[in-house]
């Protein structure tokens, strides 16, 4: 890729660029796919036609955020909205069903057995490290708990 700052080509995982020491990604005055300049408030490269928009605005695409998915779960937990955040699609319906369809046969039950499973889920993701979290729940998709 090239350099977003300078247009210089750089390594893809490179943190800093080597020719002007800021990180690659940050700046927008480069087509960082095929270094042609280009004006901060493109969304796509005129030359190239690649993507230019800034992803990372979006928190449900960008880095998870282990406070974020925590109060979702305990706050929100019988909703499942923790697993859809963390884009674990599976579990947040499995958790939305059994809490429409389980809690309206159960008069509620399966709705607070299942926001103690969040609330549980959220703490746990509260005490880790952030490291431990990327880890265990966007590196490796564990799916509970
Ligand atoms: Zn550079
Ligand atoms: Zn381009």
């Amino acid at each position: 890729m090239f350099c977003r700052n300078c247009g210089k080509e750089v390594h893809p995982q490179a943190v800093a660029c080597p020719s002007c020491g800021v990180p690659p990604k940050a700046e927008k005055k480069f087509c960082s796919n095929c270094g042609v300049e280009t004006d901060p408030n493109q969304v796509a490269c005129t030359k190239c036609g690649v993507s230019l928009a800034n992803k990372a605005s979006n928190p449900f695409q960008g880095p998870k955020n282990k406070l974020v998915a925590g109060l979702l779960g305990i706050l929100l937990g019988g909703l499942g909205i923790h697993k859809f955040y963390l884009g674990y699609n599976k579990e947040g319906i499995i958790m939305l069903v059994v809490t429409l369809v389980g809690g309206t046969v159960t008069c509620g039950i399966g709705y607070g057995l299942v926001s103690i499973v969040g609330i549980i889920e959220g703490i746990i993701y509260l005490t880790k490290t952030d490291e431990d979290f990327e880890q265990t729940y966007v590196k490796n998709q564990k799916p509970w708990f």
